[in-house]
């Protein structure tokens, strides 16, 4: 009868595996696996916002801004921005189809003004009272061209309309086109 080691071949594979390497990959499955979170560990704070970010993370969850890999690369989420405000004069975005103010047609389709695309971001305006915030923004192609306002605030009929609405633009944040 051959005895099997048990203890003896996981204390190898241990020892093969740095203790950090090991904690940490099993802190991302777990974090991944069920939004397990422990303590502040193995996270990362955003250099634009602050936000604790997870140790994986390619960019920060809530102004969707991409942190550098340790190769160097950096990427863009294709996740809408979740906090519009953390924008800046100069930052790329890209608004999706089928978001912001729209209308419906006498057949009950419902068609959204804002032309799907790049755009770069001139300021924001930010007026909680009236609700009347926005991102202002150049458009960067042909189709888009020339300067918009895009609705950020929260969904609502327009004044004295029964088919038209305000509704929020889903942003993402992009690399500069132009570069
Ligand atoms: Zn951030």
């Amino acid at each position: 009868m051959t005895h099997v080691d048990l203890y003896g071949i996981i204390r190898r594979v241990l020892e093969l595996v740095s203790p950090y390497r090991l904690e940490s990959s099993l802190y991302s499955i777990a974090s991944e696996k069920w939004g397990f979170v422990m303590g502040t560990r193995g996270k990362k704070e955003c250099s634009g916002c602050g936000e604790a970010n997870g140790a994986r993370a390619y960019n920060c969850k809530k102004c969707g801004n991409p942190f550098k890999m340790k190769n160097g690369a950096i990427r863009y989420s294709k996740r809408p921005i979740e906090d519009w405000t953390t924008l800046e004069e100069g930052d790329c975005i890209r608004v999706l189809s089928r978001s912001g103010d729209y209308y419906y047609k006498q057949n009950g389709d419902k068609v959204h003004w804002t032309t799907a695309g790049k755009y770069i971001v001139k300021s924001l305006t930010i007026d909680n009272e009236k609700g009347n915030c926005g991102i202002c923004c150049y458009g960067l192609t042909n189709k888009n061209g020339g300067y918009h306002w895009l609705y950020m605030g929260k969904e609502r009929p327009q004044e004295d309309s029964d088919i038209s609405f305000h509704a929020p633009h889903k942003v993402v944040r992009i690399k500069d086109p132009r570069r």
